[in-house]
């Protein structure tokens, strides 16, 4: 398998060049030349494997130049019970006939994106192991993702994290899930600004070319491709755990906010597996939602990207989108390109009356939107109901699935968070504070372990210099 990109300026890689860059030298996204197909009867005997035999089979597919052996067991290792807290992996819980949850959320920080980010970990270790190599991973975070990306790296071999939060605006919870970590390799830095001051460090010091390359500064940010194939097999996983046989169909419903999670949903579908719906959900930064209701993709400033009691769906524009106008386009890199010199020059695009928007229909892509009242009498309306907490991510997904899911056919809301990472909403919600697994329990109490600093470059050059010698 060799990957290409969706502006068709890269000459083909392999799986293991593409994991390890982020943006293709002509500024698209490492897509795979085709898509390999799953049939009926490999998904009726898949129904057997457990998550991480699954794993194997699905990745396998993409990841063709790594030796199977090596792969086997750099994703055994990846997805068990002592990881993730059950033999499943990814349960699934039934709400109602044909209402499913699928949980998403168990791994070490209690998020989705564990699921990918704990794969990207080992493969990275692995990868860098065969030639020696260090890679130095500087990110920006306001929550989810830098404490991801902590808890796949801490203790790799050859890694290093700096991640840049802003001093004392993120949630107590979030602040102790990432300082509390004491692993000689991950250093926290808390930036003296807002969220937008530590991206704007990472962008000028991954512009300066040659301190890039004389430190081996990488990312883990959602365009990475390897995060996308992990995320395909859940769907897989998911679509077995409710159908009997590959005759059926079921649907997705996705709370979204980069469009990576429903972009392996997408890719899951383009594979053959039999996806009749994939039901995207936004809050009230509606980005997605109104390209896939008018047609028209319009990205918004900083001022108008609000902060919502989703808020990691806050997001002003959709980073793995151009993988999917890319299908969408026949894989024509040349429109591509296009499209997205208008999204930088223009602010978007508008596809509204053309053939394009109207093949959208045949992608099985619906979807809505929520707002805070929304997530509050949903949270309610589950509990209430199913007895189920749900955070306030989940509980976009649900709300939208609720309106456009077609009741015939099974369909599974994914869980992208649990309750405990958003206190103050669940408690407006349900007037209690939701539980909280037992390993949690007094994390806010924990030593911590971070640096202060200005919102300076020079500052955080130094810091990484120093600490890479
Ligand atoms: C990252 C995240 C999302 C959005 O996922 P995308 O892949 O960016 O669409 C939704 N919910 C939670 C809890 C997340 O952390």
């Amino acid at each position: 398998m060799q990957y290409i990109s969706t502006r068709g300026g890269m000459a083909p890689q392999t799986f293991s060049q593409v994991l390890l860059s982020g943006l293709a030298p002509d500024g698209g996204l490492a897509m795979c030349e085709t898509y390999p197909q799953v049939t009926g009867a490999e998904l009726d005997a898949w129904r057997k494997l457990s998550y991480a035999e699954l794993a194997f089979e699905v990745i396998r597919k993409f990841a063709t130049d790594i030796p199977e052996a090596d792969l086997k067991s750099i994703i055994q290792k990846t997805y068990t019970e002592a990881v993730f807290g059950t033999a499943d992996i990814t349960p699934v819980k039934t709400l109602a006939p044909n209402l499913h949850v699928l949980a998403l959320s168990n791994g070490p920080t209690l998020a989705f994106k564990d699921m990918a980010m704990q794969l990207l970990g080992n493969l990275f270790e692995y990868t860098l192991g065969k030639t020696n190599a260090q890679l130095n991973i500087l990110g920006a975070t306001s929550g989810d993702t830098g404490s991801a990306a902590e808890y796949a790296m801490r203790g790799k071999k050859g890694i290093k994290v700096f991640m840049l939060s802003p001093h004392e605006k993120m949630s107590p919870f979030q602040t102790a899930q990432m300082f509390s970590l004491q692993d000689p390799n991950i250093f926290n830095i808390a930036v003296k600004g807002v969220f937008d001051d530590c991206q704007d460090m990472v962008k000028a010091v991954s512009n300066d070319h040659s301190f890039k390359a004389n430190h081996q500064i990488g990312t883990v940010n959602s365009i990475n491709w390897a995060r996308v194939v992990a995320q395909v097999v859940y769907y897989f996983k998911g679509y077995l755990a409710v159908t009997t046989d590959s005759s059926q169909k079921v649907s997705f419903s996705v709370p979204s906010g980069n469009f990576g999670n429903i972009c392996a949903g997408h890719i899951a579908r383009q594979m053959g597996l039999p996806i009749d719906k994939l039901i995207l959900a936004t809050n009230e930064n509606d980005v997605l939602d109104e390209f896939f209701r008018t047609g028209v993709y319009r990205v918004r400033s900083s001022a108008e990207t609000q902060q919502t009691s989703s808020p990691s769906m806050d997001i002003s524009k959709a980073s793995n989108f151009e993988r999917f106008i890319f299908d969408l386009t026949g894989r024509d890199a040349k429109q591509t390109a296009e499209l997205f010199r208008k999204v930088d020059q223009e602010g978007g695009f508008d596809l509204s009356g053309t053939e394009l928007f109207a093949k959208i229909q045949s992608y099985g892509f619906v979807s809505g939107r929520s707002s805070h009242d929304d997530r509050v009498k949903t949270i309610k309306q589950v509990w209430d109901t199913y007895g189920m907490e749900v955070d306030t991510h989940t509980a976009d997904g649900i709300k939208v699935a609720l309106e456009k899911r077609d009741p015939a056919v099974p369909v599974l809301c994914l869980e992208t968070a649990l309750p405990a990472k958003f206190e103050a909403t669940m408690i407006e919600a349900l007037g209690r504070k939701p539980a909280r697994p037992a390993a949690y329990e007094n994390i806010e109490a924990l030593p911590q372990r971070f640096e202060v600093m200005d919102a300076s470059v020079e500052q955080i050059q130094a810091f990484i210099d120093q600490h890479t010698r």
